[in-house]
């Protein structure tokens, strides 16, 4: 479609589930967020409600394509109609720029087609039904290969009569889901791999505002394997919006447990130190869950028995949207969503360094219990160590 015409866009929510005081708290956010992600590109943009409607007033050169990629990232939306904007000089000139719509939009156009007009400008002299008719005469004689069938047209062209005239005729799908916000916050363990950016994409898309937290063991872990996460937080926080991305060094941890536990239970109680620490930067930040992208069964650590050895440090919910997906069902998503490429680069992973040949796969509660006491004497300053030394960045 071309984009000098389109001077804003119409934008589409499930407004059905909302009722009373819920309606603004979800368009409040939604308008939010449109902003958040509009002011990244190049353009003016306005977003306005007017009379329940939410839209997009473009008042200066953009790119069309990126401003409707922009827009199929904000959750809440779940249709995106490019607008033509007229003038309101009565029934006349409202025809004749109907018609260089549909010749800019639909050049020799020969399907079926039906105009729905609504009136909310009440002083316009015409009723809608009768603009829809005098409308479709008007096109029916300038394009002579068009038919009207009001059931099911292939062209369903709007025209709203405002203090403007709104002319539109395509609705491109949105994301769907909730306006981020709407739904609290979440802290998400982000690895490198290609399954939690994904987790942290499907909680956000349920509204939830994301910070993450990531942990690495330099030297062990490089330079490059850090900036790796930073990106996935970025390709993440297009949908989420800004992300407070916790690296915490965790290599005097790992390295205690590893002298101190059985090699077998490495991979376990390595993940029971990393939950405690998301969760006490999940209090700090006010988060209501943590986020992770384990899936049953994927590896040793994500048995049941793992994924409740695993679980039993937590006191706060942990959240696992990817939990019943194959590996190739995230890795859909993770294309869709354009975090594959960089989660397979190859770089190492502070879980792989320190693994064990054979990792126990049905931990047994108990014996997890007696080797973490002889951690007793030093894991405490270790982590307060770890807590203080982390470093905070933001990416948005
Ligand atoms: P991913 O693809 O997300 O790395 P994975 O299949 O490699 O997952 P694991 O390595 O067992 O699985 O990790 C399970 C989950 O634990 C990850 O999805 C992530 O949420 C969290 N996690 C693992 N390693 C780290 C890390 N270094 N920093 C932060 N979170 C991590
Ligand atoms: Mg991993």
């Amino acid at each position: 479609m071309e984009d000098r015409m389109i001077n804003a866009f119409l934008i589409k929510y499930a407004e059905i589930a909302l009722k009373g005081k819920n309606r603004h708290l979800f368009e409040d956010a939604l308008i939010r967020q449109m902003r958040l992600a509009l002011e990244k590109i190049e353009g003016e943009f306005q977003v306005t409600k007017e009379q329940g409607r939410v839209y997009v007033h473009c008042h200066s050169a953009y790119d069309f394509e990126e401003a409707v990629e922009t827009l199929q990232k904000v959750f809440g939306i779940v249709g995106i109609c490019p607008v033509a904007i007229y003038e309101e000089k009565g029934f006349e000139q409202l025809s004749q720029d109907v018609l260089t719509y549909m010749k800019e939009h639909h050049p020799g156009y020969c399907g079926t087609f039906k105009v729905h007009t609504r009136r909310a400008k009440k002083s316009f002299p015409m009723e809608s039904m009768e603009v829809n008719a005098e409308l479709g005469g008007c096109i029916l004689d300038a394009f002579p290969g068009a038919s009207v069938d009001v059931h099911e047209p292939q062209l369903n062209l709007s025209v709203e009569i405002r203090e403007r005239i709104y002319v539109y005729s395509q609705t491109i799908p949105g994301p769907g889901g909730m306006p981020v916000g709407t739904n609290g916050k979440g802290m998400l363990l982000l690895s490198g791999g290609i399954d939690s950016p994904v987790a942290g994409y499907m909680i956000a898309k349920r509204g939830v505002q994301i910070d993450a937290v990531y942990f690495h063991a330099p030297p062990y872990t490089s330079e490059r394997a850090k900036q790796k996460v930073v990106d996935l937080a970025r390709l993440v926080a297009r949908y989420s919006g800004p992300i407070n991305l916790h690296v915490v060094n965790f290599t005097d941890i790992q390295l205690y447990i590893y002298d101190q536990c059985p090699h077998e239970e490495l991979t376990i109680i390595m993940r029971r130190y990393m939950m405690r620490i998301a969760e006490h930067f999940a209090r700090e930040r006010k988060c209501m869950g943590l986020i992770t992208g384990e899936s049953i069964g994927q590896v040793a650590s994500q048995t049941m028995q793992s994924l409740m050895a695993t679980n039993e440090v937590c006191t706060l919910p942990v959240y696992r949207p990817v939990i019943g997906f194959d590996k190739q069902e995230i890795v859909e998503i993770a294309h869709k969503i354009d975090t594959f490429e960089t989660s397979i680069q190859p770089f190492e992973d502070c879980c792989t360094i320190f693994v064990a040949k054979h990792p126990v796969t049905k931990p047994n509660l108990k014996i997890i219990h007696r080797s973490e006491t002889k951690l007793e004497e030093k894991i405490d300053s270790l982590m307060e160590e770890a807590i203080r030394t982390t470093e905070v960045i933001t990416v948005e």
